[in-house]
């Protein structure tokens, strides 16, 4: 039985008040289990805050991404064994910002899952096509090759300590939400690409949805066979509006 799992990806949003604020009513929210994960990659420089402010509670925290190298002349980086010292339990791994953004490779986004999973941190692979892509009939075309290069490099078992989330590039940030038909095909696909390698691994997976989601769509994407749960990025950053979306599961 795989547990939903909410994920919020804060981007570069943040102060130390807010954090504050964010957490304690989040704890306050989670206090009672409802069978529901939840986690939150706040930035870097408040991952030791959350670390205080969550260790021992219902919440889990992660990064947003890493450097694979382990450590050196990096300016600017931040290595797998600095996010353990913080006590991060996931590590985001090519979400599409950096892809676009930051022109991180396939191969390059496979390194880093790579060396998450060396570290001991959960990486959470996002993967997802763009709207010209999804019009030129190439979605599963776009992630199958996304996968593929982590697969290759990391093999099928890896992902028995990994997340996926799937993240149609058009639907991040722009209010737009795939249908949970739409996500729910690409989840199925996902996942049979999985089971041709590793039954065992495809039926434990965790797929998650992310792209516009929040309280009003959240019951009936993860209400889809192969819906695994979120990752929110707009509507983690308001404490109702997360909680709404993990009290949407039912
Ligand atoms: C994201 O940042 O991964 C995301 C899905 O953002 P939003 O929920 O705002 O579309």
């Amino acid at each position: 039985m795989r547990r939903i799992l909410v994920a919020g990806n804060w981007k570069m949003h943040g102060s130390r008040a807010m954090v504050q604020e964010l957490l304690e009513g989040l704890l306050a929210g989670t206090e009672r289990e409802n069978g529901v994960d939840m986690a939150v990659f706040p930035p870097y420089p408040y991952l030791a805050q959350a670390q205080s402010l969550l260790e021992n509670s219902n919440i889990t925290w992660g990064a947003q991404n890493l450097n694979p190298a382990p450590k050196g002349a990096h300016t600017g980086e931040v290595s797998p064994s600095m996010l353990l010292d913080f006590g991060c339990r996931y590590v985001l791994v090519g979400h599409s910002e950096r892809r676009t953004i930051y022109g991180e490779s396939d191969e390059n986004v496979a390194d880093r899952f790579d060396a998450a999973l060396e570290a001991g941190l959960e990486p959470i692979l996002c993967v997802g096509e763009t709207l010209e892509e999804r019009e030129d009939n190439l979605t599963e075309a776009v992630v199958e090759r996304q996968l593929d290069a982590v697969l290759n490099q990391s093999g099928v078992a890896a992902f028995s300590r990994a997340v996926v989330a799937y993240e149609p590039v058009w639907a991040i940030g722009t209010g737009k939400t795939a249908s949970p038909e739409q996500a729910q095909a690409v989840h199925a696909f996902i996942r049979d690409k999985f089971a041709s390698r590793d039954d065992i691994i495809a039926g434990q997976i965790r797929i998650l949805y992310g792209g516009s989601v929040n309280g009003s769509n959240a019951a009936d994407l993860f209400a889809r066979e192969d819906i695994d749960g979120g990752l929110v990025g707009g509507a983690s950053l308001k404490v109702e509006d997360f909680l709404s979306i993990r009290n949407a599961v039912v």
